[in-house]
């Protein structure tokens, strides 16, 4: 551990160095330089959980999408795609499960795996590596290669298939439950790298991220932050009475500042004419028309998912900017440094 944390302290230093990183680039940081270190020896050793990988990962992938620890863990996942290490361990155990199997019996590894086995089919608690390797492969739904202790072709990429579909699931079962993933979920369906992070302006993206993620500084958000007193009492502001501080016409969201609030109308107005010289013809007659029946719905699966994200970025920023002078407030999530 103390190894990975040092090798995060490198890459990121030399991230730093290098001036903004891509993307890409801290990607391929994390998975060559950092992650190995959290993988040493994970074929054989028995380790259910590691919470403090699992941490360093999440804290990496901040780091790359560049967010603060607001963001919620299910969007770092969301919006990287990145395997648990957890899922990482399974796999690579897994692996070598295959491998070992298709040795000769001869060999000492595979008379060592055999005799372990027996002990396990003599006592389900026995303290072999066989134990977790089984309750793992029963995890993933992989019995069948169990039981007949053989596995077909392809193997490595059969056990993927089957941690990916895992963590898909539970990533998604998480992703509902959290109120500030609400619009996300509507648009993101699974965990998988975002195309829009290859935006060459990091601000413009950051903000982005912020925005998707649910942690973007408007008031559905600092609104946690803040307290009412009711009766002498100090509580905390519920969300429908997080409201708009220019227009007071309804909750700060994305989808107020990008499509509702009057405050910001003539922006709106002029990227609306841009969008309808590049947009699809359906999105650029609901781009013109937003207060119209289900048309916020059709800009707003564009920008997120259907190729819109360059034009979602522009219009944020723009209101991002407007909002910050209208408000007098602080830049927050322009300037604020990480
Ligand atoms: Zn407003």
């Amino acid at each position: 551990m103390r190894k990975a944390k040092r090798a995060a302290a490198m890459a990121w230093t030399l991230a730093v160095r290098a001036g903004d990183m891509s993307v890409k680039g801290m990607n391929n940081m994390w998975t060559a330089l950092v992650r190995p270190h959290l993988e040493y020896g994970a074929e054989v050793l028995s380790m259910r959980v590691w919470e403090d990988a699992e941490k360093l990962m999440r804290k990496m992938g901040r780091r790359v999408l560049k967010c603060g620890n607001r963001l919620p863990n299910d969007a770092i996942v969301g919006e990287l795609g990145w395997m648990s290490m957890r899922g990482r361990r399974m796999l690579l155990r897994l692996s070598y499960w295959g491998k070992v199997l298709a040795m000769d019996g001869q060999r000492w590894v595979k008379r060592v795996y055999e005799h372990g086995r027996a002990r396990l089919e003599g006592n389900a608690n026995a303290n072999t590596w066989c134990k977790l390797t089984r309750e793992w492969l029963l995890e993933l739904g992989l019995d069948a290669e169990w039981n007949a202790q053989a596995v077909g072709p392809e193997w490595q990429e059969k056990v993927r298939g089957a941690i990916v579909e895992r963590e898909t699931r539970l990533w998604r079962m998480r992703a509902v439950k959290n109120a500030k993933l609400e619009e996300y979920v509507l648009w993101k369906h699974k965990p998988g790298t975002e195309e829009y992070l290859k935006h060459p302006m990091v601000q413009q993206r950051r903000v982005w991220t912020k925005m998707r993620g649910g942690c973007l500084e408007l008031r559905i958000e600092t609104g946690r932050w803040e307290r009412l007193t009711v009766s002498g009492v100090q509580v905390l502001v519920p969300r429908r009475l997080r409201r708009c501080k220019l227009c007071f016409g309804g909750v700060e969201d994305a989808r107020h500042v990008l499509f509702c609030c009057p405050a910001y109308r003539q922006t709106r107005e002029v990227w609306a004419s841009t969008v309808c010289q590049t947009a699809p013809p359906a999105v650029a007659r609901a781009a013109k028309d937003l207060q119209g029946k289900g048309n916020e719905d059709v800009v707003m699966k564009w920008m997120m998912q259907e190729g819109g994200e360059r034009a979602g970025m522009q219009m944020l920023a723009d209101v991002w900017r407007e909002r910050r002078e209208l408000l007098g407030e602080r830049a927050w999530g322009i300037d604020q440094s990480q």
